[in-house]
């Protein structure tokens, strides 16, 4: 697993926001000043959250209605229906309706930080936003408010994934999640949107941008969404804590990168150093489980693994250096010299550009340690 940066923090920042409120105030059934960036003259957003037009003060919001489904539902179990979003919220979730409102009036700052709060752990328990809600169906209802189908059934939807510049899957760090964009200038997600805290234990953390991860398929159906945490790939990765290694099982010829069975190693992933923080540790293991990386990783990357070993051993230390004198400005230190032979970034902010950058990374890691002795 590797970090990915807050994209609402980056140079984009001011975009993102802009394009997320604009989305929101497309359907989310409270009034806009309500949840909308306020100045003097009152709440605003940006047509088609585009900065660069002028910025609008809203008229009318989306008016409240429950489906047709939900309105069976109800009348099943003979409770009336509720008329207003807050009607909704009181029916469902007690908690929470303490929590929105005073007076029946929203608190603004409420809704705000339900919307742009990071929903790490210790973070929701701090702001006290675990609420509980009456049961399954109650969950479902409010989906009706925190209705992520709706938002992300929107045109511009895929451009506000693009913009969180999320390239490759954090979680498994082996498939691209690119968004990408036609010459008609229409976006195409190739990924899904994890919801790291799942709308159908947190559905008031359905819209939340910081709870929306970029992920590739197979990472967002294996990761499920019982009460089992992985790791919050907007602040925790595996980093240097936990990294990838190879253990000899029939031979060592694979240390001078030739491979005579397929077999010869395994890859796995082991915690260096002193152990540290055990929610972290119990994090990482949820992670390695749900995503199935050590399975991953074992079964499938040995040919490569392989081939970085052979890289290694024969563009040495001597012919990188040699690299250096020939194109002098062009390298930095043999780091960078390596990775451009590896074509591949694996430095802390190049890890989320190209898949298996964080294998790569340990592996030569690994490699520099084995050689220590041998180079100069
Ligand atoms: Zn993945």
């Amino acid at each position: 697993m590797i970090r990915i940066s807050p994209p609402w923090k980056g140079p984009r920042a001011d975009d993102i926001w802009a394009l997320y409120y604009f989305l929101l105030y497309k359907m989310l059934p409270f009034a806009p000043e309500d949840y909308l960036p306020i100045d003097s003259r009152g709440a605003y957003y940006y047509p088609n959250g585009d900065r660069t037009k002028k910025k609008r003060y809203p008229t009318a919001h989306k008016k409240f209605k429950l489906t047709k489904t939900s309105q069976d539902i109800l009348s099943k179990a003979k409770v009336p229906a509720p008329n207003t979003p807050e009607e909704l919220i009181e029916l469902v979730s007690p908690q929470l309706h303490q929590y929105l409102y005073q007076n029946h009036t929203v608190q603004r700052e409420k809704l705000r930080e339900l919307l742009t709060t990071e929903t790490d752990g210790k973070t929701i328990q701090a702001k006290k936003l675990e609420f509980s809600a009456k049961s399954a169906l109650s969950k479902l209802l409010l989906t009706q408010i925190f209705n992520y189908d709706s938002f992300s059934r929107q045109n511009l939807f895929p451009q506000l994934v693009q913009m969180t510049g999320v390239e490759v899957c954090p979680y498994c760090n082996r498939s691209f999640t690119t968004t990408v964009r036609t010459r008609k200038g229409e976006y195409h997600r190739q990924n899904q949107v994890d919801h790291y805290r799942s709308k159908s234990k947190f559905p008031w953390f359905a819209l939340t941008l910081p709870n929306l991860i970029p992920a590739c398929g197979n990472c967002n159906q294996k990761k499920g969404d019982d009460e089992q945490y992985v790791l919050y790939p907007y602040q925790e990765e595996f980093g240097e804590q936990y990294q990838f290694h190879t253990t000899p099982i029939s031979s060592t010829a694979y240390l001078m990168g030739q491979m005579v069975k397929p077999d010869e190693f395994e890859v796995t992933i082991e915690r260096v150093g002193p152990v540290g923080d055990p929610d972290y540790d119990q994090r990482v293991q949820t992670s390695i489980e749900k995503f199935g990386l050590d399975v991953l990783y074992r079964e499938s990357h040995n040919a490569y693994v392989c081939a970085i070993f052979e890289q290694r051993y024969i563009f040495n230390n001597a012919y990188l250096d040699s690299l250096i004198d020939s194109f002098p400005g062009l390298f930095k230190s043999r780091e960078e010299a390596r990775q451009l032979l590896y074509m591949k970034r694996y430095d802390a902010e190049g890890l989320g550009a190209a898949p298996l950058a964080k294998l790569t990374h340990d592996i030569d890691e690994e490699i520099s340690r084995l050689y220590m002795d041998k180079k100069p």
